[in-house]
């Protein structure tokens, strides 16, 4: 595919220190930098970068995203083994007690955020085994400008304001699979806004 922007939506986890991390290479748990592309790695068959440019057709590799947020909600919802979001993958990346700690806030199957993301380079359709329908894998990508926080990690907020200034961060005020109920129902309020202004602009012209 050419190179093009591509605006869309993907989840995170919240590191200790208050940024955005996620699941793939090369960002497997890295932190994501305000206001920086992150630029997606191959690890297939190569000791650490791949001899295949990423994101490759065949292959698990690219920064993903959903153009459709609806994808992306429905995703996380439908498909939890595909996006990665499990009891399972929190016991293994966290350890026990960060298991019990989610299980008791709610949290077993949704992510800490979901944001807006801005891809940039080459992209390629989702990998047919790993991701959900929807899913666009990336080679650059940046955090975009608006932030739903998962309500279990509100006393993050601060330190995420500080630490991506440029992106609204908004808590959710319900936990759980209620929370994307919440992120699309303020989504397409937020939508409606910005398509009444249009007309209004246009007969002030
Ligand atoms: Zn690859």
């Amino acid at each position: 595919m050419n190179a093009r922007t591509l605006t869309g939506w993907r989840w995170w986890q919240v590191s200790e220190s208050g940024y955005l991390s996620g699941f793939h290479t090369p960002y497997a748990r890295a932190e994501w930098p305000s206001g920086a592309d992150v630029t997606a790695v191959c690890n297939q068959d190569a000791d650490s970068h791949g001899p295949q440019d990423a994101p490759w057709p065949d292959c698990e590799c690219g920064v993903r995203l959903m153009p459709e947020l609806a994808d992306l909600l429905a995703g996380i919802r439908n498909e939890p083994e595909r996006t990665g979001i499990t009891p399972h993958v929190w016991r293994v990346i966290g350890g026990a007690d960060y298991y019990e700690a989610r299980r008791r806030d709610g949290v077993l199957y949704v992510p800490d955020v979901i944001g807006e993301v801005v891809a940039s380079g080459r992209l390629e359709d989702a990998c047919p085994w790993d991701d959900p329908p929807g899913t666009m894998r990336a080679e650059h990508a940046r955090i975009g400008t608006r932030l739903y926080v998962s309500q279990h990690l509100w006393r993050y907020a601060p330190v995420l304001r500080a630490n991506y200034p440029h992106a609204r961060i908004r808590v959710g005020r319900r936990t759980g699979l209620a929370w994307l109920d919440e992120i699309r129902k303020t989504e397409a309020t937020t939508t409606k806004k910005r398509s009444k202004s249009k007309p209004k602009e246009r007969t002030q012209s």
